[in-house]
């Protein structure tokens, strides 16, 4: 990727949107590398939800959150351990309590360091984002879910299990019918594959369909995706339609004994075509390298 067509991923705390009472969203603007940050509120506590890429970003959302929060205590949360969403919660360390799911920690530990140098190469003002990052240790860690009262309201933290990575995690609002879905959902975006053979592995689209479909069935009302635009339900359907496609158009090519060049080709023109505006066309390779690694025949004869 070049430096030209990546934006300065900064967050900026402007056309804040409340999705409910006592919950509001600063949006990504559709800037790449910049999350959609949630605050939600109880009588006595704040959730934060992502911290945005660095230190200096994660200060603006840190400053927001304080005055937001009104004397309240904070809590932080964040989707997944990828740079853009939690690689700033050193910076909320002494003022609020960060809790995640224990898979997440584990990417976080293990795989921080490496997602570190990996984006520093993709050009300066990521890199100079970047400075002086280090990896934060949760202070709460769960294993399935967890219930945190905000009082008054309750809000869900639950791990997805291996989709987008290894430790996706979902976060509801049962009282508005949110949901924060992370980057298991993007708008007006193709699916982000992060599948970087053999540094990372770890995304799996079979195993994203079967999220999707749990996620789907509980029709929430409001979505707010990792990036884009908020929407509804329909968000959900979407990936999961778009997921499922990829995958049964892969594995038709793959069943052919295609050469995965030309399955490549051939699927992307496919999906393309499908989703003229969608953003994010060169995750469509990375999708099809990883369900071609996930094909059962293949399977068969690997080490999975
Ligand atoms: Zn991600």
């Amino acid at each position: 990727m070049a430096e030209h067509v990546l934006p300065e991923p900064a967050v900026e705390i402007t056309g804040v949107r409340e999705l409910a009472r006592d919950l509001v969203v600063v949006p990504n603007r559709n800037v790449q590398l910049v999350p959609n940050i949630g605050l939600i509120g109880g009588t006595h506590s704040v959730l934060v939800v992502e911290t945005g890429m660095g230190p200096a970003n994660a200060e603006k959302v840190l400053e927001f959150a304080t005055d937001y929060a009104a004397g309240r205590k904070l809590y932080l949360t964040t989707t997944h351990f990828h740079p853009e969403h939690a690689f700033g919660a050193q910076v909320f360390s002494d003022a609020a309590t960060f809790l995640i799911n224990r898979a997440q920690a584990t990417d976080l530990a293990t795989k921080g360091g490496g997602y570190l140098e990996m984006f520093r190469g993709l050009g300066p003002s990521i890199a100079r984002h970047l400075e002086g990052v280090e990896l934060a240790t949760p202070d709460i860690v769960y294993d399935h879910s967890y219930d945190l009262d905000l009082g008054g309201r309750v809000v869900r933290m639950r791990a997805t299990g291996r989709a987008h990575s290894k430790g996706d995690q979902v976060v509801t609002i049962p009282d508005a019918e949110v949901m924060f879905t992370g980057d298991l959902v993007e708008a007006g975006q193709f699916a982000i594959f992060p599948w970087f053979p053999p540094h990372d592995t770890d995304v799996s689209g079979t195993g994203w369909i079967r999220v999707m479909e749990r996620l789907a069935a509980e029709q929430p009302k409001i979505v707010v995706p990792g990036h884009g635009d908020i929407g509804g339900a329909r968000l959900l359907t979407d990936v999961g339609d778009y997921l499922r496609l990829l995958r049964d158009e892969t594995w038709l090519r793959r069943d052919s004994s295609m050469s995965q060049d030309t399955i490549v080709d051939e699927v992307r023109a496919l999906m393309i075509e499908r989703h003229p505006d969608w953003a994010g066309q060169d995750w469509i390779e990375q999708g099809v390298g990883c369900l071609c690694a996930e094909h059962p025949h293949r399977n068969g004869d690997s080490e999975q």
